[in-house]
């Protein structure tokens, strides 16, 4: 017997309020509690019934933020008692969302839970761009991989003669500030430096830029247009078909009024 309510994890998506579900938003318009994170769009909050406990625990400059450690305490605090708490990440709860985390402390706690899908801003990113990340001959792989390094490892755990030579298609969720290790452990292993390459920043969201090159001149690039977080860098053939960023700047204007919080 389960002691307490039910905590769902449900993927608000990458920014843009349409792109939500419909089980994610009616997850949001029954819930007691919402635990949320940063970039969650102000339309979407606004879907809650009137009187709910709404708590921001995003990270942003200047301000303070939770610790994972505080995340799944208030999880579990405000999970019992038969309350139903919404725990809204940020695309897609699966992908480097600390989502194990989160649900070992609601597990271990006796809670049940769900996971509502989200749209991952890396799909969200090459709709924006108007690519494919895979394509029938050129890209039969698709690789999510983290450019953040966490703890006290100095490099990147990844495994970058497989990422050199797997060909198809590679997204790096976190790529600012590691942009040139990044790009270059890649070239430096034998990955084509003329392979087309991209950096969206803030896809869905005011401000949404495309900036376009390739692998061997991506990071020089992004510096130079002064890339920030949240950003992701894609790299491969088809990648060469991407929108010029004016275009994708005209859709973004139409996005104004979409809020950061
Ligand atoms: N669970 C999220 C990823 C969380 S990690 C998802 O599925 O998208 C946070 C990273 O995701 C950011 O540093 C950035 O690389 C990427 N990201 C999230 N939202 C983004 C957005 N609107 N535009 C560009 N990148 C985004």
């Amino acid at each position: 017997m389960k002691r307490g309510g039910l905590v769902s994890f449900v993927g608000a998506g990458p920014g843009d309020p349409e792109l939500i579900t419909l089980k994610g938003l009616r997850r949001l318009r029954e819930a007691d509690v919402v635990i949320h994170d940063r970039l969650i769009p102000g339309e979407v909050l606004e879907q809650t019934r009137p009187r709910v406990e709404v708590i921001d625990v995003g990270k942003a400059p200047g301000r303070p933020c939770l610790g994972q450690g505080e995340i799944n305490r208030l999880l579990v605090d405000r999970g019992a008692g038969r309350r139903h708490v919404v725990r809204l990440k940020g695309g897609d709860p699966t992908i480097f969302g600390r989502l194990a985390e989160e649900i070992e402390a609601v597990r271990t706690a006796g809670l049940a839970f769900e996971v509502v899908p989200g749209i991952t801003s890396a799909t969200a990113a090459a709709a924006r761009a108007g690519i494919s990340l895979t394509e029938r001959g050129s890209s039969s792989t698709v690789v999510f991989a983290t450019g953040a390094v966490h703890g006290n490892r100095k490099a990147l755990a990844l495994d970058w003669d497989l990422l050199a030579h797997t060909g198809g298609t590679l997204v790096f969720y976190m790529p600012v500030g590691r942009l040139e290790s990044v790009t270059a452990s890649l070239t430096s292993l034998g990955r084509d430096p003329r392979e087309p390459a991209i950096l969206i920043e803030r896809v869905g969201v005011v401000g949404e830029r495309v900036i376009a090159g390739r692998l061997g001149d991506i990071s020089e690039r992004g510096r130079a247009a002064g890339v920030a977080a949240p950003a992701l860098l894609i790299t491969g053939p088809t990648v060469a078909a991407a929108s010029e960023p004016a275009t994708v700047r005209r859709v973004a204007s139409h996005l104004a009024g979409v809020s950061d919080g």
